[in-house]
């Protein structure tokens, strides 16, 4: 089975195909500049297979640009697929399912419009994935499509863990409530995990997703108990660009000193503040490290401020699930940064958290738990296309 997995963005879409059998990628690409001067990426994976780079494709809209995908991936010369009938389904990545989808579905005409519900939620990114919902059922009309929400894993909370103390109409009314995000990866790594702990009956795993966008997450028994992302991914842990958890007066007194509205306040802490903000140097942790180990104090006080906060995660999740059988590392940061795993680790020997200082410098899938720890500690590489393809599989092959 071959599956076609679709991440769509306002004026983008990642794609990438995976064989099941082998679980591998076949070809993956970027679709840029959609609506704009079309910019098309085709990457395939097998031997001989050429490339195509930002080349010039019209896509007015994410019709002509999953067109564009299909014709490359079916491209006699340089496709790996000898026909659109190998493409079997399509998984797609969709950011927000509010209360209604607590895990991945087929796509029919009640989701669509159960998506449309949450446009609200998510303003940004629902529009974009219902663009590449549409864009795939009229050029590949008949191939069965799968939701797969990020929102979704986090469905599992309890309400004490999800509500906000703010009067409860605001919940009744609009919705108002913590959802989380990165709720695929969080599955992934935790339920790996779980594997290697024997099983996630009775496990207590704190996973921290930390990359450009970075959450935390508490998982009991392999539900979601707790994360740090909340009605919208701004909440939690400061990110590359995003504020993480700040004082909510502050946008006010932002906006009233510097003559801003609350949504231009919004778009500052948004794409403007963590510890590119804090630093003014980058977004990137390794620009931040070269900075700061060149004697760059505000890059060296990111890096401060982004380990504190992640480590007072720890602790807090810790006192909410009462323990704490393994913390997991992930995504961009979490898996490649021996450094901030380390410092994020330290100081917490009292609650029995140490990490092997030589493992931890190994790549890959590690255990990299010290020798006196009580806690394991995990780096596990996340894969969200592949979770996204399998349960399209799994979804597709119960029809
Ligand atoms: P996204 O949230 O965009 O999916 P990723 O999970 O790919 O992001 O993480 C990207 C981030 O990971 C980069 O911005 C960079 O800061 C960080 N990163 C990647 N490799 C390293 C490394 N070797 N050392 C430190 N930081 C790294």
């Amino acid at each position: 089975m071959n599956i076609l997995v679709i991440n769509a963005g306002s004026s983008s879409l990642k794609y990438q195909l995976f064989d099941m059998e082998t679980k591998e990628i076949k070809a993956k690409g970027l679709c840029e500049r959609i609506g704009i001067d079309g910019k098309f990426t085709y990457k395939p994976q097998l031997e001989g297979k050429e490339a195509l780079n930002a080349i010039d494709v019209a896509m007015p809209t994410h019709s002509e640009a999953i067109q564009a995908v299909l014709n490359a991936l079916v491209d006699e010369k340089n496709g790996v697929v000898a026909s659109m009938k190998e493409i079997d389904a399509v998984g797609h990545r969709v950011l927000h399912g509010g209360q209604k989808f607590s895990e991945s579905v087929l796509i029919n005409e009640p989701v669509i419009e159960a998506i449309k519900e949450c446009i609200p939620l998510g303003p940004l990114h629902n529009p974009a994935n219902l663009m590449g919902i549409e864009a795939c059922a009229a050029v590949m009309p008949g191939v069965p499509q799968v939701a797969v929400f990020d929102t979704a894993f986090h469905q599992s909370m309890p309400k004490s863990s999800y509500m906000y103390a703010i009067p409860y109409e605001m919940y009744e009314k609009y919705g108002i409530r913590r959802y989380g995000f990165h709720g695929t990866s969080h599955r992934y790594v935790s339920g790996q995990a779980a594997e290697l702990l024997g099983g996630a009956e009775g496990t207590k795993i704190i996973t921290c997703h930390l990359g450009n966008g970075s959450s935390m997450a508490a998982v009991k028994d392999g539900k979601c108990f707790d994360t740090s992302m909340g009605l919208t991914p701004l909440e939690g842990v400061p990110m590359g660009t995003r504020s993480g958890s700040i004082d909510p007066a502050i946008v006010e007194v932002i906006a009233n000193n510097e003559g801003m509205t609350p949504s231009q306040v919004l778009n500052m802490l948004n794409k403007k503040s963590g510890v590119m903000g804090l630093s003014g140097v980058s977004s990137d942790f390794r620009d931040l490290d070269n900075a700061a180990a060149e004697g760059n104090e505000r890059a060296q006080l990111a890096l401060d401020v982004f380990a504190y906060s992640v480590k007072k995660y720890v602790g807090s999740y810790a006192a909410a699930l009462g323990g704490c059988d393994a913390i997991v590392f992930t995504a961009g940061l979490g898996e490649n940064s021996p450094e901030m795993r380390a410092k994020i680790a330290s100081g917490l020997e009292y609650m029995g958290i140490e990490i092997d200082l030589e493992k931890n410098a190994k790549r890959g899938t590690v255990d990299i738990t010290g020798a006196n720890s009580k806690v394991k500690v995990f780096v596990i590489p996340t894969n969200e296309e592949l979770v996204i393809a399998m349960d399209t599989e799994a979804i597709v092959k119960a029809l």
